[in-house]
């Protein structure tokens, strides 16, 4: 599969002014130095607590706003550094979910002009006819009915709500959805419905997935790969079933060690982290999850490790100085079909 949208070294770092004259005091490191690709009808889940980055990637190659170092192509084309007018066009191949569909939405708008405006925006209709058509597909392809479009975004149930936000988001033509924690604000069943939606979209329109997520266990049906995220880095990359089955890193353990197991029988210990997150304004030294790895050891705190296979498979990478993190034949996880 070649790739539609590769991230290399992407870093967006925030500088905080204070003092009497404004100065530049400190930096947040919210994204320092993620690599990605992904391919042309395929998930990438970006997995990791809150505050880890992920959702700042996800805006940096939206390009809401400008990125520190590094580079974001889509379809082959540097997109990083585009002039307003050709970000215009780049903008309707890419096109993003968050989370709150509510606040997503204007309020005072009708189904009907929400998705009726990318389709104008764009110059995509041939008269009025032509976009009442193009809408009522959105409608069908979202599983919503067409005479709701007389509605406002209040009439509708939370679910709904994100069925006419990832409307929108397909209105455009667009290539790559950016999903941002666009399931969890919802129950468990209408989390499912959603998720259910995504992959059949994908596969009726090879759509191509970057689905933002605090919770691993909600990206285990959906995704292709994960990539797990923990201060501004990818720290494992691998396909779902070996990150599942075979977690290196001692984070994604920890992570995977709270998502609950079907199967009563199945060994599994929960791990718990000591400590916090530390701030992103003062990153550790060295691995930047040394301060909370129950395996850490000198080398850990004066050396960052990179991204390097693991447990001979060339497609599962993962940061950690350890060939062998005690415990990982226990860490082995039931994984979805
Ligand atoms: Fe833990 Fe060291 Fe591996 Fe970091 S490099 S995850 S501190 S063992």
């Amino acid at each position: 599969m070649t790739a539609l949208l590769e991230v290399n070294g992407l870093k967006k770092h925030f500088p905080i002014h204070g003092g009497f004259l404004g100065q530049e005091t400190a930096k947040v490191y919210a994204v320092d130095g993620v690599s990605f690709a992904i391919a042309r009808g395929e998930t990438l889940s970006l997995v990791g607590e809150s505050g880890c980055g992920k959702s700042t990637v996800g805006r940096a190659i939206l390009r809401l706003f400008s990125i520190t170092e590094g580079e974001v192509y889509l379809d082959g084309e540097r997109i990083d550094n585009l002039s307003a007018g050709r970000l215009r066009s780049m903008r309707q191949r890419m096109q993003v979910v968050f989370q709150d569909p509510f606040s997503s939405l204007n309020p005072r708008m009708r189904v009907r002009d929400i998705l009726a405006e990318p389709l104008v925006n764009f110059g995509l209709v041939k008269g009025r006819r032509d976009l009442n058509e193009k809408v009522a597909d959105l409608m069908d392809k979202v599983h919503l009915p067409r005479d709701a479009v007389g509605r406002f975004p209040h009439e509708f149930s939370g679910g709904q709500r994100q069925r006419i936000g990832i409307a929108r988001a397909l209105a455009p033509g667009a290539d790559l959805i950016i999903c941002d924690e666009a399931v969890s604000a919802l129950d468990v069943s209408v989390k499912a419905q959603i998720i259910n939606l995504l992959v059949e979209l994908q596969d009726t329109l090879g759509l191509s997935l970057l689905f933002i997520s605090h919770d691993l266990a909600t990206v285990e049906h959906l995704t292709h790969r994960v990539a797990v995220m923990y201060l501004g880095k990818i720290v494992e990359l691998a396909d779902r079933r070996a990150l599942f089955a075979h977690p290196h890193h001692p984070y994604t353990r920890a992570l995977l060690s709270a998502v609950p197991v079907p199967d009563p029988t199945a060994k599994r210990q929960r791990i718990i982290l000591k400590g916090d997150v530390p701030s992103p304004i003062n990153p550790p030294s060295g691995c930047k999850f040394h301060t909370r790895c129950p395996f850490v050891f000198d080398r850990c705190k004066v050396e960052e490790p990179e991204l390097r296979p693991v447990g001979g498979d060339t497609a599962h990478t993962a940061a950690c100085h350890l060939d062998h993190v005690p415990g990982e034949e226990d860490a082995v996880v039931p994984v979805a079909a």
